[in-house]
């Protein structure tokens, strides 16, 4: 077989120093790991709270694992979820204050079924050009019309569902923290608009569960607008700590999706260690809220001592340092690897030309006299 014409546009990425390596890493506890034999900082995770190294989680799941296994076999229509996945349901309805869960193999898989199942092909979406990747892929899957928005000029949102056909239904699709910039998408403003032009709003909050709202629960709890969302979805694999997905929603949407999201019927359900890693992170979120308290201390005081070289203005652990050009974003992340840091560094296509970027993902773990050394080797 000739693969040369994929090698020349692998040679392309390579010249453009948009080629992609993939790290081997140890995670160690602590928010630290071992690249190279060498200890570092990681502020490259989304483990924001440190659950992930928590031994209170491992015990849970070295427990579940004994008497479960490691595997779940099939999808939870076929054969069945074990306890676990039904203990973790119910937890994150207590959490989130919902009639409902559903869970799903990740995050990803969570937006793309959920999305493609509640949205027809009669209506019409309106979609945040910043959002995640699965946002816009189950935008796209619905066979809905498809309006790309920005949320820094909502006026034209605003005109957009103006002159939308009545037809079918409206909905306005957003994550809640923009994965890349860090800022928070607009809530109230957006479901204003929702219920001025009869639509439903869908918000993503896998940056948001655990680290925005006074209990945890994102930024639908920041802005108060819970009650006026539709839909919120989560990932289990960011704060949380674990892997996976959930869907917090009425019990109509949740029997609904139990029959129409793809993703999660046709997929196998997660192995029932991870869903007992989860309700044991949920719970520590709960009754351990100066974890996000830290995490968004520091976060605060790196973004004020990074003041106007950031990417974007925003709020909480993902702080994005501008840097444009992708060969050089590519050298500072490796300096900065020699000075103790582990970041990552976002190029395109993640983000547009000339905006490539370091991202800093704060964790709780760091100490403040790191996050003063890191702004410092920065700011040189
Ligand atoms: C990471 C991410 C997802 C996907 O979640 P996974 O559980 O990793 O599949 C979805 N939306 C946003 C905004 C994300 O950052």
């Amino acid at each position: 077989m000739n693969w040369d014409w994929l090698n020349s546009d692998l040679q392309r990425l390579r010249d453009e120093g948009l080629w992609r390596d993939v790290r081997t890493i140890k995670a160690l506890p602590d928010g630290w790991c071992e690249v190279d034999g060498r200890r570092v900082r990681n502020l490259s995770s989304n483990d924001y709270l440190n659950l992930a190294h928590d031994p209170r989680v491992i015990a849970a799941v070295k427990e579940a694992l004994d008497e479960f296994g490691v595997g779940a076999g099939a999808s939870a229509l076929v054969s069945g979820r074990s306890p676990w996945h039904e203990r973790l349901e119910t937890t994150i309805c207590d959490f989130e204050g919902t009639e409902a869960a559903v869970l799903f193999p990740s995050g990803y898989a969570a937006n793309v079924g959920t999305i493609s199942a509640l949205v027809s092909d009669q209506d019409v979406v309106f979609c945040d050009r910043l959002n995640h990747a699965s946002l816009i892929d189950g935008c796209r899957m619905s066979g809905a019309r498809m309006r790309v928005y920005r949320h820094d000029r909502l006026e034209i949102l605003e005109r957009e569902l103006q002159k939308s056909s009545s037809q079918g239904r409206r909905w306005i699709v957003t994550d809640s923290v923009f994965s890349m910039d860090g800022d928070l998408a607009p809530l109230r403003e957006l479901c204003d608009l929702a219920e001025r032009f009869d639509g439903r709003v869908i918000v993503d909050e896998a940056h948001g569960t655990g680290v925005f709202g006074a209990s945890g629960r994102g930024v639908c709890e920041h802005f108060s607008v819970e009650g006026r969302v539709a839909v919120r979805i989560g990932t289990l694999s960011k704060a949380i700590g674990t892997l996976g997905g959930f869907v917090a929603c009425s019990r109509s949407v949740c029997d609904w999706l139990w029959h129409s999201a793809r993703t999660q019927v046709f997929s196998t359900a997660l192995p029932p260690a991870v869903c007992a890693a989860a309700v044991k992170s949920f719970g520590l979120i709960r009754s351990e809220p100066e974890r996000r308290q830290r995490l968004m201390s520091l976060s605060g005081k790196f973004r004020e001592l990074m003041a106007g070289r950031l990417s974007a203005d925003g709020e909480g652990p993902i702080v994005p340092i501008r840097v444009e050009h992708p060969e050089l974003t590519l050298q500072m992340s490796a300096d900065l690897l020699g000075a103790g840091f582990l970041v990552g560094s976002i190029r395109p296509p993640t983000v547009p030309h000339r905006t490539s970027r370091l991202r800093i993902c704060m964790t709780a773990a760091c100490g403040a006299d790191e996050v003063e050394r890191l702004a410092g080797l920065l700011s040189r």
